[in-house]
């Protein structure tokens, strides 16, 4: 007979962790399957983000950062290096131990909260609401497991380039997915990037700073849609100061590949361009990971993008069946998945778990970083909302002169009534850590007033922060 859980989540990424985390807290006998491995075939629990997407890019991110540092920045300091040199071998296997340690953390997790881990591919294979969902393992973990809930939280997999009519396809060896664009043996001196987005932005950071010469070609006409039109701006200025080729409002036309990679494409006047490069980067965006769960069996409902169809609190067609994370609607980010399993979790134990879609905050973690929450100056013209903006650039903050980093601003967007923030915009450094005080701002419905009050520490970036603020209502009293 096979072993019976209140709760099964398929897949382990940090959607599936922390439900199933969240769902063992709430006493619920639960299960928790995943099919990822490393290579010598060790369960590898974290998903994308952990194995292949948010923690390798940013140990990626770091080393590559210390490393522009080191040639560029410290000299500045009075600090000479003679003789700099990268080790990428190094680089990699640094980044590949710091992802260990993280699926070591989630098994570990799982044994302190006993979730019961199946390592394998989880199917459905049949049952009802009223007599328990089945599902089948297949892997080193193999069985069959019934459920009373189950959670659906299988991720997302890359998006493949189709040039003309032809797909191409990812090999890793010339043709990058995200995880190729993580393992390059060694700095390719010409590297494409197809997709000016997060991934995009990030990856041609990595291997511009270790010296490859880097062109992002983007099909949208303008750079970082989704971001405020200023911190847009200055992201772009910036970069293409370091030395990022981007190239917006083109269409692939034509893939060729030989030793080397040619790209075919027309530029935003329609003209026939070509580009070669030694590697590259496909980074277009992400679709559901739907394939291996055998919806059919059972019913499951998928939208008219392959999206595991949910309703705002995350239920599937099907009775105490769940969906959360990139497999369903919304944000692919990693904070968004994990919020969603913990409010699913906790519906499940009848509690009201609640995710608010307008506070998550955004994150991109290039030099400078850009960080923002709530909405752009263009989305508020648009809803025509009246409302006043608050700026103040880094060069006016005396830890970032201290730290040598005063590039960017921090801009707030007050309600002009009622002055309750409606947006946090941010470029320059650390803005991924100093993102979280608008957030919290914007979940307590504060003013830019109550910011503006509030003390922060000096000499900190945070201060920057609180002079935004200020300048919502012209006070700023450090410029
Ligand atoms: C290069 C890159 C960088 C990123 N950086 C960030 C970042 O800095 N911040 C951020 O918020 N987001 C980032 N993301 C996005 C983030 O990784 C995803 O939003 C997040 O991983 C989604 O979590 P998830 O739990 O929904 O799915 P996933 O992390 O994709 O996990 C799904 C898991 O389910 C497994 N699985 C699938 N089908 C089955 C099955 N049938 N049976 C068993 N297991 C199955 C998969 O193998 C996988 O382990 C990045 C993504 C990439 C690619």
């Amino acid at each position: 007979m096979s072993e019976s859980f209140d709760v099964a989540v398929i897949g382990a990424g940090p959607g599936g962790y922390i439900a199933a985390i969240r769902a063992a807290q709430l006493g619920f006998k639960t299960a928790c399957i995943d099919d990822w491995s490393t290579t010598d075939g060790k369960p590898a629990p974290g998903g994308t983000c952990t194995n292949v997407g948010c923690i390798p890019s940013k140990a990626l991110l770091q080393s590559s950062e210390n490393y522009e540092h080191a040639g560029h920045a410290f000299a500045d300091h009075g600090i000479g290096i003679a003789g700099l040199s990268v080790d990428v071998a190094k680089m990699l296997a640094r980044k590949d131990k710091v992802v260990r340690q993280n699926n070591d953390g989630i098994v570990y997790l799982f044994k302190k909260n006993k979730v019961s881990f199946f390592h394998g591919l989880g199917s459905f294979a049949g049952g009802t609401a009223a007599e328990g969902w089945r599902i089948e393992i297949k892997g080193p973990g193999a069985g069959t497991i019934a459920a009373k809930h189950v959670i659906v939280a299988t991720g997302s997999k890359p998006r493949v380039l189709v040039a003309g009519d032809a797909a191409v396809a990812f090999d890793n060896s010339l043709i990058l997915d995200n995880d190729g664009a993580l393992s390059i043996p060694e700095v390719p001196k010409r590297l494409g990037v197809i997709g000016a987005g997060v991934i995009g932005l990030e990856m041609g950071s990595v291997w511009r700073r270790l010296g490859a010469e880097v062109t992002i070609l983007e099909a949208l006409p303008v750079f970082l849609g989704a971001a405020d039109e200023q911190v847009a701006k200055e992201a772009w200025k910036v970069f293409t100061r370091q030395g990022l080729a981007i190239r917006l409002g083109v269409t692939i036309t034509g893939v060729t590949i030989g030793k080397e990679v040619t790209v075919e494409y027309s530029d935003t006047e329609g003209a026939k361009q070509s580009a070669s490069f030694d590697k590259l980067i496909v980074s277009i965006g992400r679709v559901p990971h739907t394939a291996s769960l055998n919806a059919e069996a059972v019913g499951l409902k998928l939208d008219e993008r392959g999206f595991v169809a949910v309703d705002e609190e995350c239920r599937t067609n099907l009775a105490n069946v769940w969906a959360i994370g990139d497999v369903v609607r919304g944000p692919m980010l990693a904070h968004r998945a994990e919020e969603e399993g913990v409010a699913v979790a906790e519906r499940i134990a009848g509690q009201h778990g609640h995710v608010d879609f307008n506070t998550v905050p955004w994150v991109i973690y290039t030099s400078p970083e850009i960080a923002w929450v709530g909405q752009t100056e263009q989305q508020l013209k648009a809803a025509g909302i009246a409302y006043r903006a608050g700026t103040f650039p880094f060069t006016a903050n005396a830890r970032a002169r201290a730290m040598g980093e005063t590039r960017g601003f921090i801009k707030f967007l007050a309600d002009a009534k009622t002055d309750r923030i409606l947006g946090m915009h941010a470029i320059g450094p650390l803005v991924s850590e100093l993102i979280a005080e608008g957030v919290v701002a914007m979940e307590f419905g504060a003013a830019s007033e109550d910011i503006a009050r509030i003390v922060h520490a000096h000499p900190s970036l945070s201060e920057a922060v609180k002079e935004a603020a200020l300048a919502v209502d012209k006070r700023t009293l450090n410029l």
